[in-house]
């Protein structure tokens, strides 16, 4: 595990920006249309520590047993998202632990989060995962049909707010694949908006350490940057 000392991270963090600003400004966006998340899986609680520090609001956790290990005790010094697989028999921690779960990708889980969310007075908003790359290893719906179906029932449940999009972008294909699953994401993210009634539906989160400034062209409200930020991890996911 090799975590940056605060002075290389802020190096890295100064970069980032900048792209996202170079991004943002070739797609004809406003200079603060992105949030930029720190993904702290793999690293310890220092790291979310020194992105805190360094004004970043947003930070991301894949597991729940790693979150809780890490954040269960004392809270995390900014706002916590889940962002890996929930399996439903963990949504109790994670209504708990985060602010917010970014990969929803069944009505069981999203039903099974709702109740925990309910009990603790809390009303959480969530993202719909979409695989755009359709490689195998990739959580997230399969289909945008069965992602919008599940949209109809989630959307109903009193303690969530489905507050936009999630996608993990191909590992495979280099570029064009990466650029055609954001725009893949957009697209049904459009269909969305378009039918109105979702007021909170609003967050496109998609661009990790290697694509993000195509992200961030292709329309990226949110990106999730681990390695970039922080170095490499002793795992990749
Ligand atoms: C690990 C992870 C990231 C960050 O990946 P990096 O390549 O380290 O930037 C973003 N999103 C998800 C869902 C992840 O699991």
């Amino acid at each position: 595990m090799a975590l940056v000392g605060a002075e290389e991270f802020n190096e890295n963090l100064r970069r980032i920006r900048e792209t996202v600003g170079e991004s943002l400004a070739r797609a004809g966006r406003g200079p603060d249309d992105v949030r930029i998340m720190a993904v702290t899986k793999g690293f310890p609680r220092e790291a979310a520590e020194t992105a805190a520090a360094a004004g970043l609001d947003l930070l991301g956790e894949n597991r729940v047993q790693e979150a809780e290990a890490k954040f269960g005790t004392v809270p995390p010094p900014a706002e916590l998202h889940l962002i890996g697989h929930l399996q439903t028999n963990k949504a109790r921690k994670a209504a708990a632990l985060v602010a917010c779960v970014q990969s929803i990708d069944k009505y069981e889980t999203a039903a099974a989060l709702d109740r925990h969310a309910a009990a603790l007075g809390k009303r959480m908003p969530v993202l719909l995962e979409l695989n755009t790359s359709g490689e195998e290893s990739k959580s997230g719906y399969g289909e945008p049909a069965a992602l919008l179906a599940d949209l109809d029932r989630i959307r109903a449940l009193p303690s969530l707010a489905v507050a936009g999009l999630m996608t993990v972008g191909p590992l495979a294909g280099g570029e064009r694949a990466a650029r055609a699953a954001f725009v893949r994401l957009k697209t049904v993210f459009e269909e969305i908006r378009s039918r109105s009634g979702l007021p909170d539906f609003r967050e496109l989160s998609m661009g990790m350490s290697q694509d993000y400034a195509m992200a961030v062209e292709e329309g990226a409200t949110l990106v999730r940057i681990g390695t970039a930020l922080f170095g490499e991890r002793s795992y990749s996911r």
